[in-house]
């Protein structure tokens, strides 16, 4: 087979977002037929042997990463995060019940949003106010007690802050949207009743969900169940083994190389190392001389999205054109808080944060 060199930028998208080059290697090596079975992923029956067998790797490779105990169940799911923000109270959220939301960034907010239609939300604490560019301090939680569950939000994708520690939810099921920091190093099941993340940010491609769940809060979605759409409910995923309708095969398939690789890498203490070392490098070089500003409050900065400025939008708009220009892609901050982003997943390489810095390096030379 013949290899063609292709360029390859350096690519800082929030999502969807870089993946080990390894995994599209493979992927374009099977692309023709997988072997032993002369079609390719993208052709086969989602009730053969060989999706089957796909299927079954890439759930025991999520449950060997993240250690997960034989109570949860693991759900491949379509409709993204945001249906996800539908679900979760749909399913878990009763007549008579509150369910707490944490709203600490843009996504808490669409969350919170989507909980009101279906049914009575307290907001136990929100920092919008300071523009979420910090989560709410412990001391500023507001529960309810008794509450159905607790929402919140690992890692803030656009504002660039993130959970060091859980916020302690007595024994309310603690839910979480960790879309964006999902396996970027361990991560404590056990402390959740449920977790959902898109996959196309840290985990593979767009269009498959990943929903972790417990199996009392299925038993105690099951009533409500009953009056759901079929789709909608958890339990139908969850004893259909995520097989009731056509799941995304490519999708789970290109997801399950990804987390074979990252197995392959030493798991999520080792992954949680070299995410520790990538943003410390990068926070250091904008702390460095006052140049670049970072975003987020110093002790809930994010290791995956890291947010920063300039003296002025224009200078931005410079730092924009000339790091594109020079192959480093995607460093836009979203349009809802502008300014920078560098989004450097697992499968961002280390390197490109050495080429990052050096760019900021000589950006702030010529124009500081
Ligand atoms: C991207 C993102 C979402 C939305 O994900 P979709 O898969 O596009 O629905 C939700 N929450 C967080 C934290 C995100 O980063």
């Amino acid at each position: 087979m013949s290899t063609t060199t292709v360029h390859r930028v350096l690519n800082f998208s929030a999502g969807p977002a870089v993946l080990p080059e390894s995994v599209l290697e493979e992927i374009r090596r099977d692309m023709l037929a997988l072997p032993g079975v002369g079609m390719s992923v993208l052709e086969i029956s989602h009730r053969s042997k060989a999706f089957e067998d796909i299927l079954a790797r890439a759930e025991s490779d999520i449950r060997a990463l993240a250690g997960i105990p034989s109570n949860y169940k693991v759900l491949f799911l379509q409709g993204g995060a945001s249906l996800q923000f539908s679900m979760v109270p749909m399913n878990l959220l009763g007549a008579g019940q509150t369910a707490d939301y944490i709203d600490c960034g843009s996504w808490a907010e669409k969350a919170i949003k989507e909980a009101k239609k279906v049914g009575t939300v307290n907001v136990a604490a929100s920092t919008k106010g300071d523009n979420y560019s910090r989560l709410p301090k412990p001391s500023e939680l507001k529960l309810t007690p008794g509450a159905a569950y607790v929402h919140m939000t690992s890692n803030n994708t656009i504002e660039g802050t993130e959970y060091k520690s859980l916020p302690d939810v007595g024994d309310v099921p603690l839910i979480s949207d960790t879309s964006s920091n999902m396996f970027s190093g361990p991560i404590d099941i056990e402390k959740h009743g449920l977790i959902y993340a898109g996959a196309q940010k840290n985990m593979g491609p767009a269009g498959v969900t990943i929903v972790i769940i417990r199996e009392d809060l299925l038993a105690r979605a099951a009533e409500k169940a009953k009056a759901l759409p079929t789709m909608l409910s958890y339990n139908v995923h969850a004893e259909n083994t995520s097989l009731y309708n056509t799941p995304p095969a490519f999708a789970i398939y290109a997801l399950g190389l990804t987390m074979k690789w990252l197995r392959d890498l030493g798991g999520l203490e080792a992954i949680d190392a070299i995410n520790e070392r990538k943003s410390r490098k990068l926070y250091a070089e904008i702390d460095r001389t006052g140049f670049y500003r970072g975003t987020a409050e110093k002790d809930n900065r994010s290791r995956m999205n890291v947010t920063f400025r300039l003296g002025t939008e224009e200078l931005e708009k410079q730092f924009i054109k000339e790091s594109t220009a020079a192959g480093l892609d995607g460093l836009k901050g979203h349009r809802a808080v502008g300014g920078m982003r560098a989004s450097i997943y697992n499968a961002f390489p280390e390197v490109g944060i050495d080429t990052l810095v050096s760019f900021m390096q000589q950006f702030e030379k010529k124009h500081g």
